[in-house]
């Protein structure tokens, strides 16, 4: 069943083959993620083979979207593997790479010591430990207390909420992924704690022009700079792992909120991530509170959910796909019973939000069985999709990085189409791929958006009512 929600799905060792993940698409997934925080260039390219190749096979576009760490700290190495950390104790920083042990670690960012400052909180492996920073020798360690104590193994997170890491977005490692990832056919890229619009800009002046980046908010830095961040990217993540590390975790949930109807509002996909179905990673089946989570995040307005360590490493990756896709089904149809008009105006281009939202108008006047965009960059789409409109809406591009770009936007059905001369080329080319899908028959009506000149980014201007001949 094709539901309006789209689904992203983690790929790693659980669902790497081309049969598992030919499995999970026909389950509803509609882009992978593949995670540049774990595996080996050969196992991501290998990942990236895989699924073109199901894309092939079944004829359908599948988005991929590579995720960067950025700036993501993680504890050294520590003799035999683990220590255990006592409340009270002191433990030292160090810049310098240590063998760690209950006296001192060191961390993969050296230029920590040049960031903290006293007392300021550490927060180790996600928030198990807490450490409190009682003094800063720069530029060779920081002296802190133990706070919360625990077990402490090598490569552990390491959060900092309350400090501004003075750092690139971009870490050395980061600089070489994006080179291979725009050697390769990905189509979305995401930056891990992004703290700020500049970041951002600093990504996309390395990508190809037609690359689509999600910046992922998991920090409060980003929450406070959260208009000009959206201004500069092209989608969003709630990232609540480490969101709900970074802040009070009773905050997430109302972030969530709120950052999905900027998102709405500013004609941009949000996905919501994290722990969605986190007890499938083990079990068949969901919790209630699962359950009524993704039921929400459908309710809030996202375009996407994700699935992290349920598909990546989970015993049942194709069944947490499934349930997935079946609790959205649910919520899509509650939604249309009581949710009101948008309010989307995407600023680059007022002509955009007002034609979405004369789509809109004439749905609730007239009966209408889908709405069609041709789309030269997928922006007229993204608008559109944000009103939330029962109808499908077949968006045609003549890029096929386009096209699976598109496949993160709630109910967008994406086909390749090469760019026709005339507004009447686009009306029949939108009913030949309608009707080949079965979402019109003869003598039923359809609303067709396009540009004029046609193909042309950012010149949306043309709303056709059609009767299908
Ligand atoms: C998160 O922190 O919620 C997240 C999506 O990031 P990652 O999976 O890379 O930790």
């Amino acid at each position: 069943m094709h539901i309006r929600t789209k689904i992203v799905a983690t790929v790693g060792p659980a669902c790497a083959t081309p049969a598992v993940l030919e499995q999970m698409v026909r389950a509803g997934v509609d882009v992978f993620r593949i995670n540049f925080s774990h595996g080996q260039e050969a196992t991501r390219a290998s990942a990236l083979e895989a699924i073109r190749r199901v894309e092939r096979r079944l004829g359908e576009p599948l988005a991929v979207m590579a995720d960067l760490c950025g700036p993501k700290i993680r504890v050294g190495p520590i003799v035999g593997g683990s220590v255990l950390l006592g409340q009270g104790a002191e433990l030292t920083i160090r810049r310098r790479p240590v063998q760690g042990s209950a006296r001192a670690i060191s961390t993969t960012l050296p230029e920590l010591v040049d960031n903290v400052e006293p007392g300021q909180t550490l927060l180790l492996d996600d928030g198990k430990i807490r450490l409190r920073a009682l003094e800063v020798r720069r530029p060779d360690e920081i002296i802190c207390r133990v706070t919360a104590g625990g077990v402490l193994a090598s490569g552990k997170g390491v959060n900092l909420p309350q400090t501004e890491l003075r750092l690139p977005a971009l870490t050395e490692k980061d600089r070489r992924d994006v080179d291979w990832i725009a050697r390769n056919d990905f189509d979305l890229v995401a930056l891990s704690f992004v703290q700020r619009a500049e970041d951002l800009a600093e990504l996309r002046a390395l990508l190809p022009e037609d690359m689509r980046i999600v910046a992922k908010i998991e920090k409060p830095q980003a929450l406070a700079r959260i208009e000009s961040i959206l201004a500069a990217t092209d989608a969003l993540m709630v990232a609540r792992g480490d969101l709900g590390v970074e802040m009070p975790l009773p905050q997430v949930p109302l972030e969530q909120k709120r950052l999905v109807e900027l998102c709405r509002s500013a004609g941009k996909a949000c996905i919501v991530a994290t722990q969605m179905l986190e007890s499938m990673i083990d079990r068949p089946g969901p919790t209630r509170a699962e359950a009524a989570d993704i039921a929400n995040a459908v309710l809030d307005g996202a375009d996407a959910l994700m699935l992290s360590a349920e598909t990546a490493v989970g015993k049942n990756p194709v069944e947490a796909v499934k349930t997935m896709n079946d609790i959205a089904a649910a919520a899509e149809d509650y939604e249309l019973t009581w949710r009101g008009p948008a309010r989307v105006s995407y600023a680059p281009s007022p002509t955009t939000s007002a034609l979405a939202a004369a789509v809109r108008a004439v749905i609730e006047q007239e009966s209408i069985a889908a709405v069609a965009v041709f789309t030269a960059t997928g922006t007229t789409a993204a608008v559109l999709a944000q009103h939330r409109l029962a109808q499908p809406i077949l968006a045609m591009s003549p890029s096929q990085r386009v096209v699976r770009q598109m496949n993160l936007l709630f109910g967008v059905q994406p086909v390749r189409q090469a760019t026709p001369q005339h507004t009447r080329q686009v009306i029949a080319a939108a009913a030949k791929h309608l009707k080949a899908k079965g979402l019109v028959r003869r003598g039923q009506k359809i609303v067709v958006l396009s540009g004029r000149p046609i193909g042309q980014p950012g010149t949306t201007n043309t709303l056709v009512v059609h009767r299908v001949g």
